[in-house]
């Protein structure tokens, strides 16, 4: 507000009086002070510095004085502003320091901190290379089908052409149920899938199961009571041994890569006429290394057993065996991932230790 126009005095402005001007400078330096963040600062700006503060207003005021008490005004004013101006920069340069002080360590990242994530389950080898045949079969048109562990001995031994004598039968190598006229058996092999799938599903059949079995082994690097297999069955018109030696070799090079084949050697099983035992081609040396450990330099490694499906069992099944023909083969799941995975001893598939599963990575 402006003075009387009859008086100069500078004194007499009620702003610009000296008293004023300390007092609003103190209140300026007081304000800075107390703001403690950047926030508050520019708010204190705001109130002491801006248009509309005391020292502005006096500022404004001095242009109205006469030319003789300008310069002493003017002076005054200029280093009531000026002591503001330093106050309030360094008080700036401290909040910011502060700031940033706080910030480096507020968001600093320990490097060497040990991640507090749980780890991931992973699924078991042995389900993956289930699920990696299953796939292959049902891309080649066949379905996959499922019986139980608990199985009858007729599906397990009598349907599959297993003499009442039969050594398979014995204790020693079944679990039987009890009691002991129960004619329960844990299933020692994929094979009665077979005879059930013939009964439920008929002809033609073209037919893939993958489950675990059990014999009355004891657990050792190379053996287990309890494993798994993958057993395949097609019956229909015309089938030859032809078209079981062509599906496993196609079986062979999906699972085991370009060029690895098989090979079929005569053998016997009740089930089966003619029977073969099934080799793969060594898929380290592929038959060029004589001191391959994989396959002991033999250029082979056994895979399993396969052959036509005996007149037996097509019979037993309500099959008539002189219009269809089929084969049958059946490989241990384990066995494939072992020699797979080139890993030396089987217990490592039961221990359960996730470290061992994750080495086999996640696939969906
Ligand atoms: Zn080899």
């Amino acid at each position: 507000m402006s003075g009387p126009n009859t008086s100069y005095d500078p004194v007499e402005v009620a702003a610009l009086d000296p008293a004023a001007v300390e007092q609003a400078v103190d209140e300026a330096l007081a304000a800075f002070a107390a703001a403690t963040t950047l926030e508050e600062l520019k708010a204190a700006r705001t109130a002491h510095q801006g248009d509309k503060s005391a020292l502005s207003l006096a500022n404004r005021e001095i242009g109205a004085l006469p030319p003789s008490a300008k310069a002493e005004a003017g002076k005054r004013v200029g280093a009531a502003r000026g002591r503001v101006k330093a106050a309030l920069e360094e008080r700036q340069a401290q909040l910011e320091a502060d700031r940033d002080a706080r910030i480096l360590v507020e968001e600093a990242v320990d490097v060497t901190m040990v991640p507090g994530r749980r780890p991931l389950g992973r699924r078991h080898p042995v389900d993956l290379m289930g699920e990696r045949v299953a796939d292959l079969l049902v891309g080649m048109g066949w379905e996959i089908a499922e019986g139980p562990e608990v199985e009858a001995e007729w599906f397990n031994f009598d349907a599959l052409n297993f003499d009442a004598d039969h050594p398979a039968r014995q204790m020693q190598d079944t679990f039987y149920i009890a009691p002991q006229d129960s004619g329960l058996v844990l299933r020692t092999h994929t094979s009665p899938v077979q005879a059930r799938s013939l009964l439920e599903r008929g002809v033609p059949l073209y037919v893939g199961c993958i489950g675990r079995v059990y014999r009355t082994d004891d657990l050792d690097a190379t053996h287990m009571p309890a494993f798994h297999q993958i057993e395949g069955i097609a019956v229909d018109k015309g089938i030859t041994m032809a078209h079981l030696k062509g599906t496993l070799d196609r079986m062979a090079t999906e699972l085991f890569g370009e060029g690895i084949t098989t090979r079929l050697r005569p053998s016997f099983f009740p089930f089966t006429e003619p029977s073969a035992e099934m080799d793969l081609r060594c898929f380290v040396c592929r038959g060029t290394d004589p001191d391959c450990r994989s396959c002991s330099g033999t250029g082979w490694i056994e895979w399993g057993g396969c052959g036509m499906v005996n007149r037996n069992v097509l019979s037993a099944c309500g099959i008539d065996p002189d219009v269809y023909t089929g084969f049958a083969f059946g490989m241990g799941i384990d066995r494939a991932l072992q020699f797979r995975t080139g890993q030396s001893d089987m217990r490592e598939l039961i221990e359960g230790d996730v470290r061992f599963d994750a080495q086999f990575g996640m696939e969906i």
